[in-house]
């Protein structure tokens, strides 16, 4: 298109001001407010603007657009007006999907953040005392009783400590720099791990200042790989937790005991970044290798590092647990103050700890979705498909089928680790797999599918009973 033709249709573009006055827009601004409406409009006439300039619209579309102007500034508005972030419905069955915000939080932990948050609380006041308290005594006392255990031998349970950072890339970096700074930190070839999101180990060791000493070969690392490498500037054995991926075939891991007899020997910390950190025995829902921070503190390990939102159930947050004294060096670190948390995080975690320490494990929502069997998700299914079904045409579009299938645990935890499901399958004559979870994804509210193969998979697993109502008006509305 021409210059000159551009400008004739530039010329047709109303100005916010003439818009602002018409009678329509008056209506709106009773509403909504003078300032957010002319920011609509300017929005919607920027856009009209550049769409002229690169060519999109001839006179014919532009008049089209410019008729349906008000519905166009309305929507506009809506939508700045509203929220960005918004509940959604996880029917892929990863339990912690990082990009969907990992863990969903406990009831009582939600009760607890509402009630702390919107009055004044006692974060840092002591109540018997009326003096200045710590943060921190909120949450030790309950670390303090699940990490509690007579097999912890040596140590006595006020030995073992824990604070809460940011999360756990913060803690990693917390910890080396209190323990490590300007000296050697020893690791295993194979644990140079990176996790989503631009977590690398050798990146976050270079932030904390301590220099990198890796021993061993991607696939084998001996115990005499550790102990050739000590000098007098090691300061730190650190393990890292594979947690998003395996090693397999001819492979070789120094195992955690001779570790700890190490440490021990050769008087370093045994650090291990757990990523995940399990607070209960996941054995019993059929996932091995998933180590739990008790493992690790009772094989000996001296810090342990573990996020609150993976297996734990909980808030974001980093946690470092282990031996006092340590622990103590990182509260006393400045870099604590920096990378702290707010009150909203210390309550929802004092209330997710407490229903550890009650053996509540079904009110930590990840966790009594890693319980449910695949007979009670396939009961759920069938129901759903059944009440879909009620009101379908004879020739309906969609078509709906139960198979069996494979939930995850997902966000950096037990790699390998699938719990059995029953999934339902979908599949629609007039849309494909992908289209189908476009308009699942546009649904209000958004409902994330799994597709593979050509198909739509939806796994109840992840998807709480209270959502199955607007789950089954959706796919009603496809058939
Ligand atoms: C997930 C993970 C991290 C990062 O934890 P964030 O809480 O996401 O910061 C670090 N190390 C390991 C081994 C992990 O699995």
């Amino acid at each position: 298109m021409s210059t000159a033709n551009k400008s004739a249709l530039f010329q047709k573009l109303p100005s916010t001001d003439e818009l602002l006055r018409q009678p329509d827009m008056q209506a709106l601004i009773e509403c909504e407010g003078h300032s957010a409406v002319a920011e609509s409009i300017r929005v919607v006439l920027a856009r009209l603007r550049q769409e002229i300039g690169n060519g999109e619209l001839d006179e014919k579309s532009l008049d089209l657009a410019l008729g349906g102007l008000f519905a166009v500034v309305e929507r506009q508005l809506r939508q700045s007006l509203g929220y960005s972030l918004l509940p959604l419905i996880n029917a892929t069955g990863v339990i912690l999907h990082t990009n969907l915000g990992r863990a969903p939080l406990a009831v009582a932990a939600l009760d607890h953040v509402c009630a702390t948050a919107s009055a004044y609380s006692n974060l840092e006041f002591d109540l018997a005392t009326g003096e200045r308290g710590r943060r921190d005594v909120h949450v030790d006392r309950l670390f303090r009783k699940l990490l509690d255990d007579d097999l912890l031998d040596a140590r006595s349970p006020a030995a073992i400590s824990t604070i809460v950072v940011n999360n756990n890339a913060a803690a990693v970096l917390l910890a080396l720099n209190s323990l490590a700074e300007g000296g050697e930190v020893i690791v295993s070839r194979g644990e140079l791990v990176e996790i989503g999101g631009s977590f690398r180990i050798p990146d976050v060791m270079s932030k904390s200042n301590a220099t990198l000493r890796e021993v061993g070969t991607t696939n084998r690392t001996r115990l005499a790989d550790y102990e050739t490498a000590i000098n007098d500037r090691s300061r730190v054995l650190l393990r890292v937790h594979r947690s998003n991926f395996e090693i397999t075939g001819f492979t070789e891991q120094a195992g955690l005991g001779e570790m700890v007899a190490l440490a021990r020997r050769r008087n370093l910390p045994l650090m291990e970044d757990l990523g995940s950190g399990a607070l209960v025995d996941l054995h019993s829902v059929g996932i091995d290798g998933e180590p739990g921070v008790l493992d690790s503190l009772r094989a000996g390990v001296d810090i342990v590092t573990y996020s609150g939102d993976k297996l734990l159930g909980g808030p974001q947050a980093g946690l470092i647990s282990g031996r006092a004294d340590l622990v103590a060096r990182m509260r006393s670190n400045s870099l604590f103050r920096a990378l702290r948390v707010d009150k909203l995080t210390y309550a929802a975690l004092e209330a997710t700890l407490l229903a550890y320490v009650k053996r509540d494990h079904d009110a930590v929502p990840v966790l009594r979705m890693m319980r449910l069997s695949k007979d009670e998700i396939g009961r759920r299914a069938e129901t759903l498909v059944a009440k879909v079904q009620t009101g379908q045409a004879k020739l309906a579009k969609l078509t709906m089928a139960l198979c069996d299938g494979e939930s995850v645990i997902g966000g950096g935890a037990a790699p390998s680790a699938v719990l059995p499901t029953r999934l339902i399958a979908l599949t629609h004559i007039g849309l494909s797999a992908d289209e189908l979870s476009a308009r699942l994804r546009a649904n209000a509210p958004p409902v994330i599918a799994r597709v593979e193969e050509g198909r739509v998979l939806l796994d109840l697993r992840t998807v709480f009973p209270e959502q199955d109502a607007p789950l089954t008006t959706v796919l009603a509305s496809l058939t």
